[in-house]
């Protein structure tokens, strides 16, 4: 059973890898984040359409190692419809399961459960949460580049 759902996950993280959702530039943008790997070499410009605080619409570029670009199409995907505020609560789920493993007692983390088992592959981890370091500065509205290191 758990190797079949280590399996399903692994087929989700390709599937986005390889058929990146939402992978456009959007022009015009209301926010936008630059964001960098140096450890891995991923890179990714994240582009956020609001409405009021809310996102309406979110697309990236990017390039990088599939799990960076899997992160980054899942992301685009949660992220619609959601505020900054529910946004930074999602990162932190997010950033404790991809550093720990443990899933939130609270709320549900839909298709984002695939990274759950990232925090095995310590240098991995940065690339998992490369998209979100860029959605968190996009919403602030930081000019400058985001880096992991
Ligand atoms: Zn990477």
């Amino acid at each position: 059973m758990f190797d079949d759902l280590t399996d399903l996950y692994q087929q989700v993280i390709l599937d986005h890898s390889r058929n990146p959702r939402n992978f456009r530039v959007l022009d015009p943008a209301d926010r936008r984040a630059e964001g960098t790997n140096p450890l891995c070499g991923d890179q990714v410009s994240l582009y956020l359409r609001m409405d009021g605080d809310r996102v309406r619409e979110v697309g990236f570029q990017g390039s990088g190692c599939a799990i960076s670009k899997a992160s980054a199409s899942l992301m685009t995907e949660a992220l619609q419809g959601r505020t900054a505020d529910e946004i930074r609560a999602l990162f932190d789920q997010v950033h404790t399961m991809v550093t720990t493993g443990r899933m939130p007692e609270t709320g549900d983390l839909g298709k984002l459960a695939v990274f759950t088992g990232v925090h095995k592959f310590p240098a991995r981890v940065k690339c998992a949460l490369l998209p979100w370091h860029a959605a968190i500065a996009a919403l602030e509205g930081r000019a400058e580049p985001v880096s992991t290191e």
